[in-house]
C-alpha cells in the first residue's frame, strides 16, 4: 500500500471521529429543548390545576358577597317593618324577608358545593405539583447529564482537532486537496477499498485498467465516477472472487 494512502486512512479516521462529534454536538440543544419542553408542559399544567383552584375561590366569595347583601337588605326590611303602622306594608316587608332568607340559604347550599368542589381541585393541583416537581428533578438532572455530555464531548473535539495537523504531514498538497474537497463533498468516505472490482463508495463497477493500477500502487488512483480515493489490500482479494 502506498505510504500516503495509509496516512491518509489513518486521517480519515480521524476526519470520522470528528465528524461524529460535530454531529453529536448538534443534536445536544435539540435533546436540551426537548427535555425542558416536557418539564414546561407539566408546570403548565399544575400552573393551570391552581387556576381551576382559583377560579372556584372566586365563585364561592362571590356568593358570600351576595349572601351578605341579602342579609343587609334582610335588616333594613325588619327595621322598616318596625317603623311601619301599616298592616299591608307589614306584611310586605315580611314576605321580601322571607323570600331573601330563601336566597339566603340557596346560596348557602351552593356554596357547599363549591367547597367541595374546591377540596377536589386543590388535590388536583397537588398531585400536578408533585408531577412537575418531578419532573422538573428529571429534567434538570438530564440537563445536567447533557451540558456534561456537551463538555467532555468539545474536549474531545478540540483534543482531536488541534492535534490533526500533524496527521496530514507527509501527505503531497495535490492529494491533501483532493481529500480536502472530498471531505467537504462525500463526508466520512473518502479513501475507499476496492472490492469485487468496484468502488466502496459509490459501488460502480470499475474498469481493469483502473484497478490495476490501484492494485500497482504506484500512484494515487481516484474512481472515474465518484473521484474517491482508491485502495488495494490483499485481504480484498480473497473476497473479490468475481
Ligand atoms: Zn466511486
Amino acid at each position: 500500500m502506498l505510504d500516503v494512502i495509509e496516512k491518509l486512512l489513518i486521517l480519515q479516521e480521524r476526519d470520522r471521529k470528528i465528524l461524529r462529534l460535530r454531529a453529536e454536538l448538534t443534536r445536544i440543544p435539540i435533546e436540551q429543548a426537548n427535555a425542558s419542553g416536557r418539564s414546561a408542559k407539566a408546570i403548565a399544567a399544575h400552573d393551570a390545576a391552581k387556576l381551576v383552584v382559583k377560579q372556584i375561590e372566586t365563585a364561592k366569595k362571590n356568593l358570600e358577597l351576595e349572601a351578605d347583601a341579602l342579609k343587609q337588605k334582610i335588616d333594613k326590611y325588619a327595621t322598616q317593618q318596625l317603623q311601619t303602622k301599616k298592616n299591608d306594608e307589614y306584611k310586605l316587608y315580611g314576605d321580601e324577608i322571607e323570600k331573601a332568607k330563601k336566597l339566603i340559604n340557596g346560596l348557602e347550599d351552593q356554596q357547599l358545593d363549591l367547597m367541595e368542589k374546591i377540596e377536589a381541585a386543590q388535590k388536583d393541583a397537588a398531585a400536578a405539583n408533585k408531577i412537575a416537581a418531578a419532573a422538573k428533578a428529571e429534567v434538570d438532572a438530564e440537563l445536567a447529564q447533557l451540558a456534561s455530555r456537551d463538555n467532555g464531548f468539545k474536549k474531545e473535539l478540540s483534543d482531536l482537532e488541534t492535534t490533526r495537523a500533524a496527521l496530514t504531514e507527509g501527505v503531497d498538497e495535490t492529494t491533501m486537496s483532493k481529500y480536502t474537497r472530498l471531505l467537504k463533498t462525500k463526508g466520512e468516505s473518502i479513501v475507499v477499498g476496492v472490492e469485487h472490482h468496484t468502488c466502496g463508495g459509490c459501488h460502480m463497477k470499475l474498469p481493469p485498467q483502473l484497478v490495476h493500477s490501484v492494485k500497482a500502487a504506484k500512484e494515487v488512483v481516484a474512481c472515474i465516477n465518484c473521484s474517491r480515493i482508491l485502495y488495494y489490500t490483499r485481504d480484498m482479494d480473497l473476497v473479490s472472487s468475481d
